[in-house]
């Protein structure tokens, strides 16, 4: 912990911009990134994670490098329901969705990300009654990912802005 604090204030005093792009790209196994924006009717998702999860079979978890099996594996989540539950009451429909795979870039010191790639799902949906988006739970990313410890949830709803983390114990943020 230390010694991320120390090298944090270190790229902190001469590489801001370095530093935030660095973390924005963080490839970390465990954690995934959901930004949710909500602008009148419509409701946009975008989900992030390590595309490890997208293997069922325990013994390839750490095998990230096949990326014909893996884009097949992240096209048969067709709705964002298979992370996120909306509440039905704000009559939600999913309007489009686009499937991203791409690798992790290499930093040229880690050599542990060599081979691994972060998946994208951003979500499109038009909702008939906003005003009923008063909650949002992420049990169902839990369920179906068995590694996967917690979710960094920001986002813009209106006027309100949101930076949350979830868990399985604690998976419902209310808005
Ligand atoms: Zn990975």
């Amino acid at each position: 912990m230390y010694i991320t604090i120390a090298s944090t204030l270190f790229l902190l005093g001469t590489q801001i911009v370095q530093a935030e792009t660095r973390h924005a790209g963080a490839h970390v196994h465990g954690l995934n990134r959901a930004t949710i924006i909500l602008e009148n009717g419509t409701l946009q998702i975008s989900y992030e994670f390590p595309a490890a999860q997208l293997n069922d079979n325990e013994e390839h978890k750490h095998e990230e490098h096949k990326h014909e099996e893996l884009i097949e594996n992240l096209k048969e989540i067709s709705s964002i329901a298979t992370f996120i539950a909306i509440p039905t009451a704000a009559a939600c429909a999913q309007t489009g969705m686009h499937h991203t795979l791409r690798a992790v870039a290499s930093t040229g010191t880690d050599d542990e990300q060599s081979g691994h790639q972060d998946a994208t799902i951003e979500a499109t949906l038009d909702c008939k009654t906003p005003s009923a988006l008063t909650s949002l739970d992420f049990s169902p990313a839990f369920d179906r990912f068995n590694d996967l410890e917690k979710i960094e949830v920001e986002g813009i709803l209106g006027s309100q802005s949101l930076s949350e983390t979830v868990t399985a114990k604690k998976a419902v943020i209310s808005l």
